[in-house]
Order: structure tokens, then C-alpha cells, then sequence
């Protein structure tokens, strides 16, 4: 059982509580730790619908649209990220998914597209995806080529998107592309279904941890206008918002594997005699016993002030957000090798928990922005709130605030 005093900091209220005991109760039961499918996909769809089922996936949607709270609550979705990455890193992807594939929808769609989409991803009865990445668009998003011109009342939208997750078993993809008629620099965000003539997945990729992950291809792929998520011209403004309120949850993930590999690692080190004492015994094994669970609290923190940050008003949380990525995500990295460390030769067994952790981890490092990009856009707010005044003297502005 991971520690989870970190409940009663003052980030949380009782419904939080409530929300952490009951999924961490249901996942110990129904999410099979450790399980992996030959057939990726077939457990994925089986898991949205569980986890649908269950009631879980209410987190992802406002209740407006069959959700739990009336505004995605980014505390919540952290403490089930959290609970489902320590049994499972597929049950957190499905889980993640399904809010990262409609967070546009939730946070700048209108009515209809909400009522259309929102309900049936919040049961688990249909799978969503975000395409945002190009192969010659990773870090940089503005370099897309894939676009949206207009025709007759709608859009055709032709072009490419990679490293898409859930491409192939999506219902619906939320699309960024690229709106030449608006001007230089112009995208827009669109619903496609999944069954719209001219969209098809053209190459499906296996990375190191499997997910449904490829590539979706757009050939003469004509939407209606109602497509359209937000105001054409402003997609970019859609994705890094929807960004925004994610990014702390993918630190969330990462600190539920962290807390798995301690909980393996305490188990071991406990028990293994070596030199006639348990390794818990040694100092040396204690010094990475105490560094790992620093880092495993200095990374909660980090991600539940991001998401108390928004979830109590701000309406963009960007440093903190990707200040919690950043550190969750290289800190739980290192907490995982140590726990591998830990183990010895066991900790290199195929399937075993922990060399699935080491696997597992490594993609939070790179997808919804790379640990690189995440320094660039903190040292970028740092330096547009810092003001220099004429002596020479550096005063620090609030959170967001433009340069005095
Ligand atoms: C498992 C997985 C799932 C994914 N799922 C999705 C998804 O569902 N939807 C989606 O749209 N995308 C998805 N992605 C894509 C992901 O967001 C991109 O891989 C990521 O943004 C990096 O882009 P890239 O791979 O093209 O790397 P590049 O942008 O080419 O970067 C390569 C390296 O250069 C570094 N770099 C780039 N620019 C700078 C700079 N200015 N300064 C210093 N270093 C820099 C990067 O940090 C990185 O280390 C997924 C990726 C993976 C691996």
C-alpha cells in the first residue's frame, strides 16, 4: 500500500478523498496489475469500458455531459492517474486518453459538440484521440503542414498526423491543422469521426512500452463547419490550453509509477539478506531509500499545486504546469532506476514489475512536450515576470502577469 498521507495536505477536500479510496479499492480489484495482452488494442478497448462502467471516466467530461463535477476538476484527474498508473500504466493511458482526446470539446466546445461527444466517452462506449504531432511537428507544433481550406459550408482537411495514440481504435480524433485562408500562422481545431471518408490509419508504430499508437492519414477528408472546435484561426490557442490542463496529469502518471517502484523496492530490500543483514540494513541502500521518497514527495507537491492552481480559478497555469511535468517525469525516471537498482539481476526480468516501470516511464519524458521544451517555457515565463529596474535591481511579478 503506497503512502497516501499526501491526501490530507491542504490541496484537497473530502470529495478528493472519497475519489482516491474508492477507484484505489476498485483497481486493486478489477485492473489486473501487471497484465499485458498479446492484442494491445483489444485491452485497451476492454479497459475503457471498465473503467466507463465503473464510473471513473466521469472524470474526464463537465456533468453537463454525464461528468462527476461541473468543471473538469484537474485534482481529480491527477489522483486517478495516480491510482490507475501504480496498478497499471495501460488503464492510466485509457484513462488519460479519453480527457486528453475530448479536453478541447470540454473546454471550447459549444453545446452541441459537447452533447454530441462527451456523453458516450464519459460511459466508456467510445474511445477519443488527440492528433496534434507531424513528422516534421514534434516540438515545434507551428511547423504542421496538415491542413483545413474551405469548401462549399464545411472544411477539407488534408495532410498527416503521427505518433497518434489510439490511432486505429479512436472513434473520433480531435485534429490540429494548419487554416491558410485565416492568414500565416493560422490553425484550427476539428472533430473528424473515425469513419469519415478520406481519414484512415496508414502505420501503426510499436514503442517500448506497447499502446495503440500511428499514423492517421487525411486525403480530400471533407468535415461540416460544426467540425470546427472554437474560432477558425485560434487552434493553437485550443491545443495549448487543452495542454495545459493536462500536462500536470501526465506528472500525476509518473508519480504513481515512482510510488510503485518504492512499494517494490521497500519489499525487497526488506527481506534480501546479503552479508548477514537485510539490505535495508545498509546505509548506502537507506541513502536511496530517503532520495527516492524526497523525490516522490517533492513531485506530488509540484503536481498538486498546479492542479489546486487552476482548479481554484486560474485560468492558465502554464509554469506550473509544465514545472510539474518536468520534475515528476525525470524524478520518477530516477526513482524507477534506483528501485531497479534495488532489486539486483531481478529487477531486469521480463514482466517483472519494475522492469515494466522502467519501460513504462520513458515515453512521459517526451509526449504533450519534452522535458526540453518544458525548461524553455519555464524559463520563459521566469524571464517575462521578471522586471529590472534602472539600478540594476530584479523584481519578480505574479504568476502570469505581463512585464511592468
Ligand atoms: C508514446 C507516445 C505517444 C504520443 N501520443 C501523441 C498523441 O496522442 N498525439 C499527438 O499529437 N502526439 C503524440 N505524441 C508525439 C509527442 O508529443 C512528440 O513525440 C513530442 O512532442 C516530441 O516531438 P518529436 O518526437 O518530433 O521530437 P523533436 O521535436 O524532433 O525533438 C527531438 C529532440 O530535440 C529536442 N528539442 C526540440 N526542440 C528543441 C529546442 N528548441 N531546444 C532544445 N531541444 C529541443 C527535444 O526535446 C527532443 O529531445 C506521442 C509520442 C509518444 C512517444
Amino acid at each position: 500500500m503506497p503512502d497516501t498521507t499526501y491526501l490530507d495536505w491542504p490541496f484537497f477536500d473530502d470529495s478528493h478523498r472519497q475519489l482516491a479510496s474508492a477507484l484505489r479499492e476498485w483497481a486493486k480489484s478489477e485492473i489486473r496489475s501487471g497484465a499485458e495482452s498479446d492484442d494491445v488494442d483489444e485491452e485497451c478497448r476492454s479497459l475503457v469500458r471498465r473503467l466507463g462502467a465503473g464510473g471513473w471516466l466521469r472524470q474526464v467530461v463537465p456533468a453537463q455531459n454525464g461528468g462527476s463535477r461541473p468543471q473538469l476538476d484537474v485534482r481529480s484527474l491527477c489522483i486517478a492517474r495516480e491510482i490507475l498508473a501504480y496498478e497499471s500504466a495501460l488503464a492510466d493511458f485509457a484513462f488519460a486518453m479519453q480527457g486528453l482526446g475530448t479536453g478541447a470539446i470540454s473546454i471550447f466546445g459549444t453545446d452541441e459538440q459537447r452533447e454530441r461527444y462527451l456523453p458516450r466517452v464519459a460511459m466508456g462506449e467510445t474511445i477519443a484521440a488527440f492528433a496534434l504531432s507531424e513528422s516534421e511537428a514534434g516540438s515545434d507544433v507551428t511547423a504542421m503542414s496538415c491542413s483545413a481550406k474551405r469548401r462549399n459550408s464545411g472544411y477539407v482537411i488534408d495532410g498527416e498526423k503521427t505518433w497518434i495514440s489510439n490511432a486505429g481504435i479512436a472513434d473520433h480524433y480531435v485534429v490540429f491543422c494548419r487554416m491558410p485562408e485565416e492568414g500565416d500562422r493560422r490553425f484550427g481545431a476539428f472533430i473528424v469521426d473515425a469513419d469519415n471518408p478520406g481519414l484512415s490509419v496508414s502505420d501503426r508504430i510499436d514503442v517500448i512500452a506497447p499502446h495503440p499508437l500511428g499514423t492517421v492519414s487525411f486525403e480530400n477528408c471533407v468535415v461540416p463547419a460544426e467540425a470546427l472546435i472554437g474560432k477558425a484561426g485560434k487552434g493553437l490557442s485550443v491545443a495549448l490550453g487543452t495542454l495545459d490542463l493536462f500536462r500536470p496529469t501526465v506528472g500525476a502518471a509518473a508519480l504513481g509509477f515512482a510510488r510503485r517502484a518504492l512499494e517494490e523496492a521497500l519489499g525487497w530490500v526488506t527481506q534480501r539478506r546479503a552479508f548477514g543483514q537485510p539490505l535495508a540494513q545498509f546505509q548506502l541502500t537507506q541513502a536511496k531509500l530517503a532520495d527516492m521518497a524526497v523525490a516522490i514527495d517533492a513531485s506530488a507537491l509540484l503536481v498538486y499545486r498546479a492542479a489546486w492552481t487552476r482548479d481554484t480559478g486560474a485560468t492558465r497555469i502554464t509554469r506550473e504546469a509544465a514545472m510539474a511535468k518536468l520534475f515528476a517525469t525525470e524524478s520518477a525516471q530516477q526513482v524507477i532506476d534506483d528501485a531497479l537498482q534495488l532489486l539486483g539481476g531481478r529487477g531486469l526480468v521480463s514482466g517483472a514489475p519494475v522492469e515494466r516501470l522502467y519501460r513504462d516511464i520513458r515515453a512521459l519524458r517526451i509526449y504533450e512536450g519534452t522535458s526540453e521544451i518544458q525548461k524553455l517555457v519555464i524559463a520563459g515565463r521566469v524571464l517575462s515576470e521578471m522586471t529590472v529596474g534602472v539600478d540594476g535591481s530584479i523584481a519578480h511579478g505574479v504568476a502570469g502577469a505581463p512585464p511592468q
